[in-house]
């Protein structure tokens, strides 16, 4: 049985198109899954539902198979105007007893088109364009954009104050040492720029700061 995906086209049978309907003599030529290779489908229209469905009675597989196939063609595609019209559906395959005692379900989404390869080609090209795209949207998010100072750093002043040195340093006891001074010049600095805050207020705490916990971190590394 054939179902639509959406909750909102739930309700609605799923048919084939008037166009494919039309050309067809047979007397299920509504239903849009036929099974093929079989004598013996049978094309059921439930009484309350008017849902379509087609059975098959369970052969055991051919000698030396381990799996039965049954072929099933989908005789409209997705598109189709008047049918499906686009909206994607499921295909529900159960195995029941001969009394109509449920065994098993699975369920899968079908899509029915005429060029399978172009179509997939064309979707995995746009969904890894619209991940792409969530991206960029989300990093410039995450750019602080109430910070212009930061802005004003990278593009404008490449001035010696501003410029991060990095400086490779022997020994855990001597690296301590010059991180002391460090941390002094910085808090000096901070200090200075504390004075003059009022002018001041957006400005973030320093670039050089960051780039030493960096530094800090290869050290250990
Ligand atoms: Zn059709």
């Amino acid at each position: 049985m054939a179902v639509y995906k959406k909750t909102e086209h739930l309700a609605d049978v799923v048919r084939r198109c008037p166009h494919h309907q039309n050309g067809d003599a047979a007397d299920h030529r509504s239903h849009l899954i036929r099974v093929e290779g079989s004598q013996r489908p049978q094309y059921l229209e439930d009484y309350n539902t008017k849902r379509h469905s087609v059975t098959v009675p369970y052969e055991p597989p051919q000698p030396g198979s381990e799996i039965t196939t049954i072929l099933f063609n989908f005789m409209c595609n997705s598109s189709c105007m008047g049918g499906m019209n686009r909206r994607p559906i499921l295909t529900i395959l159960t195995l029941e007893t001969s009394d109509g005692q449920l065994l098993g379900r699975r369920c899968f989404e079908v899509r029915v088109c005429a060029c399978p390869g172009r179509d997939r080609k064309t979707e995995e090209a746009n969904s890894a364009k619209l991940q792409t795209g969530a991206k960029q949207v989300k990093k410039r998010k995450s750019a602080p954009a109430t910070d212009p100072n930061m802005c004003k750093r990278k593009s404008g002043s490449s001035t010696d104050e501003e410029e991060v040195f990095m400086l490779p340093v022997k020994g855990r006891e001597r690296y301590n040492m010059l991180k002391k001074i460090n941390d002094a010049l910085e808090l000096a600095e901070k200090e200075a720029k504390n004075k003059t805050r009022a002018s001041k207020e957006l400005l973030p705490s320093s670039g050089k700061k960051r780039v030493l916990q960096k530094a800090e971190r290869s050290d250990s590394d």
